[in-house]
C-alpha cells in the first residue's frame, strides 16, 4: 500500500504502516493514503448523500408551500 508521512509528507511503497517515518524519524505520523479507487468511492457516496438532502430539501419546500 501507499503510505504517507504527515509531518513531512514523504510518500512511499510498503506492506505495513512503520511506527517511525524511515525520512523524518517522527513517531506514529506514517499513515496509509487512500487509493484512486477509495477516493472514487468516497467520492461517490458523498455524492448520493448530497442528492438524498436535496430530495428532503425538496420535500420541506413543498411542505412549507403547502400552508
Ligand atoms: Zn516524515
Amino acid at each position: 500500500m501507499e503510505l504517507q508521512c504527515l509531518k513531512c509528507h514523504y510518500q512511499y511503497e510498503s506492506e505495513k504502516i512503520p511506527l517511525t517515518c524511515p525520512f523524518c524519524g517522527s513517531e506514529k505520523s506514517v499513515k496509509p493514503v487512500p487509493s484512486a479507487s477509495e477516493l472514487l468511492l468516497e467520492a461517490e457516496e458523498a455524492e448520493k448523500k448530497a442528492e438524498e438532502a436535496e430530495k428532503r430539501k425538496q420535500e420541506w419546500k413543498e411542505k412549507l408551500q403547502e400552508k
